[in-house]
């Protein structure tokens, strides 16, 4: 049994890769945003340059890591090894990422969604600790759920259970990302709260989001809207409370279809505080079904940013021992 794993988190603007310990901590990180959002192969070249910068500089001889797990944002078929499809990386599309990277590092690599490796960390090492069912539902550029039942994360039969970003939430709704109209993700995430922002600014009405609006609508950051808010832009204010409505709509059909003991919220939008989550509370209450409002605890995440990293660590400690 050997003391590290390598974890590497590849999101759409930056690459973090870890060395973890079995007590869960990252002992050296290596951070690059060389690759964002670039096509496969920039990427590829983006994941193996972090590989070996991180064991160059890591100061652990290669013999000691027992594996590498590789996180990715977007719908993965990880007993497979494929990336389907990336809404962050739209060139992107049942791309073989696993064995690609293998033969580059000529080692084993383990492939996963970024959000189920987030709830497998928190599971492991974070807010998760000592429950038994429980669901890490991510509030960011998108909305992810990892999903783990008796302890084991629950990856259904292609491996893309916890798609809930796609679930329809207002029929006939606005477009999103995936083709479809009216997805929770088309508000409940940093892709929705731009558009909602783009849907006011192109309507003409006088918001503070002007200023970061661009003809071809590139995305308008979380924290920008959260600046206007509270430089009492009423727009703003209005956006994120929509978004954070629906992101409690998203908890109860959590609740609903998991019936977890615990639901662990984490990603870049709960800096968003109060403006999202009172009204993401309020949300939660009117959709779900009265008798279950009490059936599971909510908690923030507790390893932050690092969730990701560290639950690639904790995913092939869980595989390869
Ligand atoms: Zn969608």
């Amino acid at each position: 049994m050997k003391e590290y794993a390598v974890g590497i988190d590849v999101g759409g603007t930056k690459i973090a890769a870890g060395i973890i310990n079995r007590d869960g901590e990252v002992t050296s990180c290596f951070k690059t945003r060389a690759h964002s959002e670039k096509e496969p192969l920039f990427v590829i070249d983006a994941i193996e340059n972090a590989y070996f910068a991180l064991i160059d500089d890591c100061g652990i001889d290669p013999v000691d890591i027992e594996g590498v797990c590789i996180g990715f944002a977007g719908t993965v078929n990880g007993p497979e090894g494929l990336v389907l499809i990336s809404s962050n990386l739209p060139a992107w599309h049942k791309i073989p990422l696993r064995d690609t990277v293998a033969n580059r590092i000529g080692r084993p690599v383990i492939l996963e969604n970024d959000t189920n490796l987030c709830a497998l960390g928190e599971y492991h090492y974070g807010a998760g600790r000592g429950s038994k069912n429980m669901c890490y539902a991510t509030y960011s550029t998108g909305f992810g759920l990892g999903i783990i039942i008796d302890g084991q994360l629950y990856v259904g039969a292609t491996g893309t259970a916890g798609e809930i970003a796609h679930i329809v939430v207002d029929v006939g709704g606005p477009p999103c990302t995936c083709g479809k109209k009216g997805c929770l993700m088309a508000y409940a995430s940093g892709v929705g709260l731009s558009r909602m922002a783009y849907e006011h600014i192109d309507a003409g009405e006088d918001t503070l989001l002007a200023q970061y609006a661009t003809p071809d609508k590139k995305r308008i950051h979380g924290s920008c809207i959260l600046e206007a808010a509270k430089q009492g832009d009423p727009i703003a204010n209005e956006i994120i409370e929509t978004s954070g409505y629906y992101f409690g709509v998203g908890l109860s059909i959590i609740a609903q279809i998991v019936n977890p003991e615990l639901i662990v919220y984490g990603g870049g939008l709960t800096r968003l505080g109060d403006l999202a989550f009172e009204p993401a509370r309020r949300g939660l209450r009117e959709s779900i079904q009265p008798q279950l409002l009490d059936s599971f605890e909510l908690k923030p995440w507790q390893l932050g940013d690092e969730a990701g990293v560290i639950g690639a660590g904790a995913m092939v400690f869980n595989k390869l021992g």
